[in-house]
C-alpha cells in the first residue's frame, strides 16, 4: 500500500490549494478526485461567471488573468488545470474515496481503485453533489433537473425555474433571453439579497416589465409531464410547462463526514467540528478544507476566503511532525 504525509479528498480549488501547499512544504501527498480537475467548477453553467474577481481566486499567489473583472466558468478550468500540470500535481482523477478508517494512529483511505495509507487526511469534497431536493410528486421526471448547463435548450420552451439565489436568477435571464418562456417560482417574499449586484436589478426590472412571471411566497406542490402545480398565496395555479429548474441549492455529503467519524452540530446547520486555528477535525490527524466546513450554510465559505485553509493545515501538520521529531 502507498504511504503519504498527506491525503487530499476533493480536487476542487481548495484541494488543489492543499496538493500544492503540501508540494511547496515537502511533504509527500496525492490529491484524489472522483472526476475530473475542478469537476463541480466543471459541472458549473457553460456562461456562469464568478462573482468574485480573479485574483480573489488565485492560488499561492499564482496570477489568474481573465477578459473581464470576474472571470467565467472556462477561464476558471483554464486557470485551475494549469496550476495542476504546470506544478506537477500529483492527482489521480475519476476515483472516488469511499472510505476513510484510522487504525494504530495511522488513516487507510478506500477509493474505488485503490488503498493508500496516510498520516493526515484532508476532506475538501465541496458541497455540489448533492441537491436539495424538494420532495415533491414528479421531482424525478427527466423534465428536472437540479442542475443548469446551457440556455440553448430551453428555446420557445416553457421553463419554470424554482429558486432566488445566483444560480436561478442566471438561468431565469439567461433562458429568458435566449428565448424560453420563463416562470420563476420564489419561496420567500423577494430576489434573494445574495444575488450579484450588477444582476439584482436585471431581473427585477424584467419581473417588473412582465417579461419573467415571478410567483412569490410561493412552492411547487407537483411536477406532471406538461404542467406543474404550484401553491400561491391567492390559492392553487396550474401552469402549462415543459422543463423545470430546480435550483434550489446544494449540500455537503453529510452521511460521508459521518462515517468518517466527524461530529456535526445537531442544530439544523449541520456544523462539522474542528478547530478553526489548524482545520482538524475532532478525528486527530484528520482535517477539513473550502466550503464544506460552512455545513448547511453554503453561503459562509467559497474560494476567497477558504483557500487559506491550505496552507494553516500545511502549518498544523508541519507543527505536529516537529512534536514527533523532538520527542
Ligand atoms: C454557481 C456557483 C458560483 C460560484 N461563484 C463563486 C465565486 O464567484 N467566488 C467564490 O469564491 N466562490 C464561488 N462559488 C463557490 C465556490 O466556487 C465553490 O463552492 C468551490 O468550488 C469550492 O471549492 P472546494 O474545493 O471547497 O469544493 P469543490 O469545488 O466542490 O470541490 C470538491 C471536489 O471534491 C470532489 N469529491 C467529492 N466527493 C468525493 C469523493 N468521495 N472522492 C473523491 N472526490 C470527491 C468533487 O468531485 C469536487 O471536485 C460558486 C459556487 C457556485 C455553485
Amino acid at each position: 500500500m502507498k504511504q503519504f504525509d498527506v491525503i487530499i479528498v476533493g480536487g476542487g480549488p481548495i484541494g488543489i490549494a492543499c496538493g500544492l501547499a503540501a508540494k511547496t512544504k515537502g511533504l509527500s501527498y496525492v490529491i484524489l478526485e472522483k472526476g475530473p480537475i475542478v469537476n463541480s467548477l466543471f459541472y458549473y453553467p457553460v456562461n456562469m461567471q464568478f462573482f468574485s474577481s480573479s485574483e480573489k481566486l488565485e492560488i499561492d499567489g499564482i496570477p489568474f488573468i481573465s477578459n473581464e473583472a470576474k472571470p467565467k466558468r472556462n477561464e476558471a478550468l483554464e486557470y485551475y488545470r494549469r496550476i495542476v500540470t504546470s506544478n506537477q500535481l500529483d492527482i489521480q482523477l475519476f476515483e472516488k474515496v469511499e472510505n476513510v478508517e484510522k487504525r494504530d494512529g495511522r488513516f487507510t483511505v478506500i477509493s474505488n481503485k485503490n488503498s493508500y495509507s496516510a498520516s493526515n487526511v484532508i476532506i475538501a469534497t465541496g458541497f455540489y453533489d448533492l441537491p436539495n431536493r424538494m420532495n415533491v410528486p414528479g421531482e424525478n421526471l427527466p423534465k428536472t433537473s437540479h442542475y443548469y448547463d446551457d440556455p440553448h435548450f430551453y428555446a420557445n420552451q416553457k421553463l419554470v425555474v424554482v429558486g432566488a439565489s445566483n444560480s436561478a436568477i442566471d438561468a431565469a435571464l439567461e433562458c429568458w433571453r435566449k428565448g424560453a418562456e420563463v416562470s420563476l417560482i420564489i419561496r420567500g417574499s423577494e430576489v434573494g439579497q445574495r444575488v450579484k449586484y450588477w444582476v439584482r436589478p436585471d431581473i427585477i426590472n424584467r419581473i417588473e416589465e412582465g417579461s419573467i412571471k415571478a410567483y412569490y411566497n410561493t412552492t411547487i406542490q407537483e411536477i406532471r409531464e406538461t404542467e406543474i402545480l404550484i401553491d400561491t398565496p391567492e390559492g392553487p395555479v396550474t401552469l402549462e410547462n415543459d422543463f423545470v429548474l430546480a435550483l434550489t441549492g446544494y449540500k455537503p455529503n453529510f452521511a460521508f463526514l459521518k462515517k468518517l467519524g466527524i461530529e456535526l452540530s445537531d442544530d439544523e446547520k449541520k456544523l462539522p467540528q474542528y478547530n478553526p486555528e489548524t482545520m482538524e477535525t475532532n478525528v486527530d490527524g484528520l482535517y477539513l478544507a473550502g466550503v464544506i466546513c460552512g455545513g448547511m450554510e453554503t453561503h459562509k465559505w467559497f474560494i476567497e476566503n477558504s483557500r487559506i485553509h491550505a496552507k494553516i493545515i500545511m502549518n498544523a501538520i508541519l507543527h505536529e511532525n516537529s512534536k514527533i521529531v523532538e520527542a
